[in-house]
């Protein structure tokens, strides 16, 4: 056991059995020292000549760099989501969240991480991309998770386990104590990404990042914040671990748009709470009607903004609905999904389009 370790001490409610940070994080990274813009070294003073960033003097709305830190739009999301300001990272969709954990700890042909099997796609193919060891730890047949599975899977270079929850493309959400479970033993980091908890009635975890500072929580806008377009994804966690990211991130990583229509949509909650409840009014009434459906032999329940259907022939029906202008997931070719149609809860009349096309099917 390295001498410095600190073995769960569990003080306060603060659980550490993580490995120091140091020794987690890419030395190349931990030496870095980060590139410095203009708007970075320039900060707290007032001033109206700016004369510092080769910019086009005249406006148009765009002409000016974006705040590097976004510190506008993350004081308008801390008290929303009750994460403090300095435990925010805002990225380009929740890709770019995904993507740099594996840029700051996992040592490209050395490291592994961990993941769930099956999940969201982009833990796998940014593990491809970082030329770093993708470990898949099976769900069982009804798609929950095994927390000791997935400890076992892990190595001395085991640097990072993500867990999806609710998971993409199961829909289900895993019981807390099932992640605390990993959280709590793991020594390196613990992704859980909580694209679609606006959906769920569980307690999200970014609320607990204070007592586990091995954790990162992600979060998008992309799903109950309906701006898929405009790529804006969180990452919650310790102040230590929001510090590297910044240093990696791309200096200008959320352009002036994306931040100017965040903080535009922030500002109606009260819009965002009715599409939550029109999303599981709509859900619910979906799933009683597909499990009706001759051609639907099981409807998994679900704690996201989609859910999964075990149908008669997943292929014919995926295409069938194709050439009627209906667009669902084909997920019969992933791990534990044969024959599943992954399908997003739309509006009523979407709803009603698709029930209409999947009853006259033969
Ligand atoms: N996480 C999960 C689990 C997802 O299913 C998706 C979208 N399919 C995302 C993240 C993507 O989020 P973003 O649009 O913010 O990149």
């Amino acid at each position: 056991m390295h001498p410095e370790r600190q073995l769960c001490i569990i003080h306060s409610q603060l659980y550490i059995n993580m490995k120091p940070l140091q020794e987690l994080v890419r030395p190349n990274i931990w030496a870095l020292k980060p590139y410095s813009c203009a708007r970075d070294e320039f900060k707290g003073m007032k001033a109206d000549v700016f004369l510092d960033a080769n910019e086009n003097p005249y406006p148009n709305g765009v002409n000016r760099y974006p705040d590097p830190l976004q510190e506008q739009l993350k004081q308008l999301i801390s008290p929303m989501k009750g994460v403090p300001v300095g435990n925010i990272f805002l990225g380009n969709g929740s890709d770019e969240a995904i993507d740099l954990p594996f840029r700051i700890f996992c040592r490209p042909g050395k490291d592994n991480v961990v993941a769930i099997d099956p999940t969201y796609g982009m833990y796998e193919v940014c593990a491809d991309v970082n030329d770093v060891e993708y470990r898949k730890v099976p769900l069982t047949a009804d798609f929950d998770m095994d927390p000791d599975a997935l400890l076992a899977a892990c190595d001395d270079n085991t640097k990072i386990i993500f867990i999806c929850s609710p998971n993409n493309p199961t829909g289900n959400a895993f019981q807390r104590e099932k992640i605390e479970q990993v959280i709590k033993t793991f020594q390196g980091i613990v992704i859980v990404d909580e694209a679609y908890s606006d959906f769920s009635t569980q307690r999200p975890f970014r609320m607990d990042i204070a007592q586990y500072p091995n954790l990162i929580v992600l979060a998008t806008f992309s799903k109950a914040w309906a701006a898929a377009g405009i790529r804006l994804g969180m990452a919650f966690a310790s102040e230590d671990i929001i510090g590297l990211y910044n240093k990696v991130k791309y200096p200008y990583n959320v352009n002036v748009l994306t931040q100017a229509k965040a903080m535009e949509i922030l500002g109606n909650a009260t819009l965002l709470q009715r599409h939550i409840s029109m999303i599981l009014e709509e859900r619910d009434a979906l799933l009683k009607a597909m499990a009706f459906l001759p051609i639907c032999k099981k409807v998994f329940a679900t704690d996201a903004n989609f859910f999964l259907a075990r149908v008669t022939d997943a292929n014919g029906i995926y295409k069938y609905l194709v050439q009627r202008g209906i667009i669902v997931r084909n997920r019969s070719r992933v791990n534990l999904c044969g024959d599943c149609l992954r399908i997003t809860i739309g509006t009523k009349d979407e709803n009603t389009k698709l029930l209409a096309a999947l009853r006259q099917y033969v």
